[in-house]
């Protein structure tokens, strides 16, 4: 693995899906250029789909950039956070499309974190049944994570992402220099994911982060283009080789599991989704470790990476009556739990991971070890 990488070239990442293929460009100061969309269809009409926190920052900048590629480049601004990832606010921008008269070949560019992104991708599923999207991700979770693969969707009051679609964008359009405006705690979020993939897939790139940790938490460009490149490549990679998710992409999923149930006991929100899962990696580095995979370096050493991102590794206990039964309780109705037996991703060995499940007595002593400071 090359050690130096410091580069503001901007960098391009293909994701080869055959007819759905695309490029994930890296760099800084993109978003206002207009030649960071060259190539893409020039539609009569481009459609930003943003929100009220990330229109006043970077919305002029990319209408700017458009204004020569589209007749008209309209807007459509929505409240902020994950509470209005739903169905009312997606028809708001169906309202929008169809006044404005939008036809098929209308291209929407998500500008914001994972919440527009997957939004505006499920609106363009829809629209005519399909339109073009581009994304323009402005938060590094969405960088890293959900600007890439495909999955597009909104909540259900009874769970979340369960309406939804796969939809690939034309382009992915990764700024470096908008992840100066994110606020601390997004920053770390984002980082948990980008810690995550060296665990399952590369073991010299978590060597990587731990060498540069300092530059990549002061938000140098050079080296979160680094970061931002090899996460993109990995998560392509697994993607590529499992598209629909049938079984290889779960992997991605290392820490969700714990993650998930953090999240959902604490109420969400309460913890970001990236915490959670920052967290939850050590639990299952930890569960790992129980059944003989990993050993006990591996375990710390993970954790003081958490803790340099910024990220809390102490869990959150549930419930003082009866924790480990509530913790298992909510894994058992996540997403990927088959007929209630939860499958953990687990690392083994370092730099891979499998899927198994582990008997609840281990998974109790690995949750009670892990809300002790
Ligand atoms: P988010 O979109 O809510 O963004 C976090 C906050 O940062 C928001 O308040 C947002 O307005 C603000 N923000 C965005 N860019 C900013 C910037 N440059 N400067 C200042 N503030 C900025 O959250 P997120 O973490 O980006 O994404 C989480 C969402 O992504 C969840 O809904 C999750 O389900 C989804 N997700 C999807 C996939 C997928 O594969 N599709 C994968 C992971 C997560
Ligand atoms: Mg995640």
């Amino acid at each position: 693995m090359s050690p130096a990488i410091s580069t503001t070239e901007t960098q391009r990442v293909a994701i080869d899906l055959g007819e759905r293929s695309y490029d994930i460009h890296i760099g800084a100061d993109l978003i206002g250029h207009a030649g960071t969309f060259a190539g893409l269809p020039t539609a009569n009409t481009g459609v930003i789909v943003t929100n009220e926190v990330v229109a006043p920052l970077y919305l002029a900048s990319l209408r700017a950039a458009l204004s020569g590629r589209h007749a008209r480049v309209l807007d459509v601004v929505l409240p902020d956070g994950e509470s209005h990832k739903h169905w009312q606010t997606l028809q708001t921008i169906f309202d929008r499309l169809l006044e404005a008269g939008c036809d098929r070949k209308t291209v929407l560019y998500a500008l914001g974190g994972g919440v527009v992104g997957d939004m505006t991708g499920f609106a363009a599923a829809c629209y005519m049944r399909g339109v073009p999207f581009v994304q323009v991700p402005t938060t590094l979770l969405a960088q890293v994570d959900s600007s890439v693969g495909g999955k597009t969707g909104i909540n259900h009051p009874l769970g979340k992402n369960m309406i939804g679609a796969f939809h690939q964008p034309l382009s992915v359009v990764c700024d470096l220099d908008a992840l100066r405006s994110l606020p601390d705690r997004e920053f770390s979020a984002g980082m948990a994911e980008i810690i995550k993939y060296g665990p399952i897939a590369d073991m010299a790139f978590l060597g990587w982060i731990e060498d540069h940790i300092e530059a990549l938490m002061a938000r140098d460009p050079a080296h979160l283009a680094h970061a931002v490149r090899r996460s993109c490549e990995i998560k392509a990679q697994v993607v590529g080789a499992d598209e629909r998710e049938s079984g290889l992409r779960a992997i991605l999923n290392f820490g969700h599991t714990f993650g998930h149930a953090i999240e959902a006991g604490m109420g969400y929100g309460a913890w970001l989704h990236g915490e959670a899962v920052g967290c939850g990696m050590v639990m299952a580095a930890r569960l790992s470790q129980a059944l003989g995979l990993v050993d006990e370096a591996f375990v710390e050493r993970l954790k003081r990476l958490v803790v340099r991102a910024g990220l809390p590794v102490v869990a959150p206990v549930l419930d003082p009556a009866r924790n480990a039964e509530r913790y298992l309780e909510l894994m058992r109705v996540d997403k990927k739990a088959e007929a209630g037996e939860i499958r953990f991703v687990l690392i083994d060995p370092p730099g891979r991971a499998s899927m198994r499940p582990a008997s609840d007595a281990v998974v109790a002593g690995v949750i009670a070890r892990s809300c002790q400071p």
